[in-house]
């Protein structure tokens, strides 16, 4: 498992090799898969949304700095989005930061709140920004904001390095709505799709090729299922049919309030794909 994803850690150039040594760069294996991190760092940030694969990997790196001894902090970062249309992502979003710091007191340190306000989406003004640096792509509101703020973060809070933990789309499915930036397969994987170094600061994405039958089989063999329980991927709003009669807007939700589940967004498939995986890939992980 991942043997190919992990070998891309090690295919790397002169110029990566000093960076990687020059930050004591080291790899972390966790049920087959490499995680990047570095007992140097001090302080880390990290994405979370309240939804099961950043939740996920908030607790592994957590794991790796308590079972290294090593001396870093965790920082929380959440882009809250769509807040009329799904007032409860934030209160969420805070539910599973709590749960993370009862578990992890001296490792999960603050949480920094980034606003994104709704006409900024893809889905309401598209791709409105051209991008600073590869000039020929253009970028939507919502992208341009939450890659603005995690630099912010990095500069404010002194951050070493952030993760985010993007899963790749499950194979062989074609459920709608998939996302294109989580569609490229391992065979056509480079560094940078896993660790991106800028001027000494590290973005990581460790699950880009890890599909969601992994997370959350880790949910279940760390016995940590209240977590998952606790956060929420479904991407369907107020005004889906499953949901409307509960909350009609959302001047009608309050914190812990429980809100259906809508049962047809991707992330909704998607979930009921990886939970029907379940038995398979906890087979799979007993060789690893
Ligand atoms: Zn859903």
């Amino acid at each position: 498992m991942f043997e190919k994803s992990n070998a891309i850690y090690r295919r790397l150039t002169a110029e990566e090799s000093e960076t990687k040594l020059k930050h004591n760069i080291q790899l972390y294996r966790i049920n087959g898969l490499d995680i990047p991190f570095s007992p140097t760092w001090k302080r880390i940030g990290i994405n979370l949304s309240g939804g099961a694969d950043s939740a996920c990997l908030a607790y592994l790196l957590c794991k790796i700095i308590k079972e290294n001894n090593i001396d870093c902090k965790i920082d929380v970062i959440t882009h809250v989005r769509c807040w009329t249309t799904r007032p409860w992502q934030q209160p969420i979003s805070i539910d599973v930061f709590v749960e993370l710091k009862n578990m992890f007191p001296n490792i999960i340190s603050n949480r920094h709140e980034n606003f994104i306000t709704p006409e900024l989406e893809h889905g309401v003004s598209g791709l409105i920004f051209r991008d600073l640096v590869y000039k020929d792509m253009m970028r939507s509101g919502d992208q341009v904001s939450v890659a603005g703020y995690n630099q912010y973060c990095v500069y404010r809070y002194k951050l070493n390095a952030i993760f985010n933990a993007t899963t790749q789309n499950p194979p062989n499915t074609d459920f709608p709505k998939k996302m294109n930036d989580r569609e490229k397969l391992v065979d056509d994987g480079i560094l940078r799709d896993l660790i991106i170094e800028n001027a000494g600061v590290f973005l990581c994405h460790p699950f880009r090729f890890v599909d969601k039958s992994w997370v959350i089989a880790q949910y279940h063999l760390f016995k940590i299922t209240d977590l998952l329980n606790t956060t929420r991927s479904c991407e369907g709003d107020v005004s889906h049919k499953r949901i409307k009669p509960t909350i009609p807007d959302h001047t009608n939700y309050t914190p812990k309030m429980s809100v259906p589940e809508c049962g047809d967004c991707f992330w909704c498939l998607e979930k009921d794909w990886a939970k029907s995986k379940l038995e398979e890939t906890l087979d799979k992980l007993k060789n690893v």
